[in-house]
């Protein structure tokens, strides 16, 4: 297995492979950078199938969020951790606590928080031996109700804010009236979203491998459910992939019928040559990790204790980056993939310089 030239290594600062015999740990911490701060990102368990699987995922998603952490103008690295195991079969809380002890020794150069196949109990048993786990403390939330730390509410508001924009742009108005809206996934954050579009008048469709948080949104929104192979190509105005990545793809996008696509799923790309597909189809796309960067946010406010109103009017300055980006896309005539990945370095470029530091190497993602 390569790691120095591995094609996603891309000056990784930092690579822990993290093992504990006594209670099947075996992990891998990435910090891609830290010129603006401690690396943050999620730690995800799951039943890789093989190391080299792991450690591409891994790789991929801490530089991720360099990008989405500059482009959100927050004061944090990019880093993520993976847990090789079946979260519902091997996840013990030993286990956990192994991973806590090996994210203490890294002293805070990364810190970790929720993310798929991990919840906020799995980052509180790994906080028992280290400080340096996010997305942990209960207070009050941006929208003034109680918060556990969990940070879906806050990104399914950053999406609906981003869908937003993105329909304002194309459609003129953000009057989301009649809006005919599929949902891809209703779990944490697709729920959430469904809710708020719901308020705003929009029209649902959606789908979920699970019955029940399917017959929630029917039940409660009064969202038509629709088959899972259905939803990306239905004849709607925006289309939200709020389930999983790569969704966007050499199959969907010919058959796309949406003129936006504005959902929370990280990494929708199959691959970098799908955001040119679809500006070439005349799809708006809201970049993944400009339009759900409202989780990381609120997790940067609970580390330096900014108000429920500073969250807020933060996360609404996604609407902004991405009307920012879309305009520019016109403007160039580029994707706007690409157009926030330049975005992203503009500012961490411009961060470095506002504090006199050199920064380290950032090339453009993929
Ligand atoms: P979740 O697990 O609560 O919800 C995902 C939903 O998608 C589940 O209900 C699941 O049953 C459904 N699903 C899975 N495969 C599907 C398929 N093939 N077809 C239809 N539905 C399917 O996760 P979440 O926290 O709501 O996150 C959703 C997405 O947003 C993920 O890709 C996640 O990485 C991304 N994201 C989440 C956050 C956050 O704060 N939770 C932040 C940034 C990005």
């Amino acid at each position: 297995m390569n790691v120095f030239s591995h094609p996603e290594f891309d000056h990784h600062e930092h690579l822990s492979f993290v093992c504990d015999a006594e209670t099947g740990l075996k992990g891998i911490i990435a910090i891609h950078n830290t010129s603006r701060g401690a690396a943050l990102g999620g730690c995800r368990m799951f039943p890789y199938a093989s190391d080299e699987e792991a450690l591409r995922d891994v790789l991929r998603l801490s530089r991720g969020m360099t990008y989405k952490s500059a482009l959100a103008n927050l004061d944090l690295g990019g880093g993520k951790s993976v847990i090789i195991g079946d979260p519902r079969k091997h996840k013990t809380e030993a286990l956990l606590e192994a991973m806590g002890r090996h994210l203490e020794s890294l002293g805070g150069q990364y810190i970790a928080a929720e993310d798929s196949g991990t919840s906020v109990p799995d980052l509180k048993v790994m906080g028992r031996h280290t400080r340096h786990v996010a997305g942990v403390t209960t207070r009050t939330g941006f929208d003034g109700q109680p918060s556990t730390g969990d940070p879906s509410p806050v990104t399914a508001y950053g999406t609906f804010i981003g869908l937003k924009a993105a329909v304002k742009h194309k459609f003129g108005t953000d009057d989301l009236t009649g809006l005919k809206v599929a949902i891809q996934g209703i779990g944490n954050v697709g729920y959430r979203l469904a809710r708020y579009l719901n308020e705003a008048g929009a029209e649902l469709w959606v789908t979920d491998i699970h019955a029940d948080n399917l017959s929630r949104a029917v039940d409660e929104l009064g969202a038509t459910p629709v088959a899972s192979n259905e939803i990306l190509s239905l004849p709607v105005d925006v289309v939200a992939p709020c389930a999983m990545g790569a969704v966007l793809n050499d199959q969907s996008i010919p058959a796309i019928r949406a003129s936006i696509i504005a959902g929370a799923a990280n990494n929708l790309l199959d691959r970098p040559e799908h955001d040119a597909a679809l500006k070439h189809r005349g799809i708006l796309y809201a970049p993944d990790f400009a339009i759900n960067a409202g989780g990381i946010i609120d997790v940067f406010y609970e580390r330096t204790g900014g108000s429920p109103q500073q969250i807020r009017a933060h996360v609404d300055t996604i609407g902004d980056t991405l009307t920012e980006i879309f305009q520019r896309s016109e403007r160039t005539g580029l994707p706007t993939g690409e157009i926030a990945n330049e975005l992203a370095e503009e500012r961490f470029r411009k961060h470095a310089a506002g504090a006199g530091l050199a920064p380290r190497r950032l090339a453009c993602a993929g």
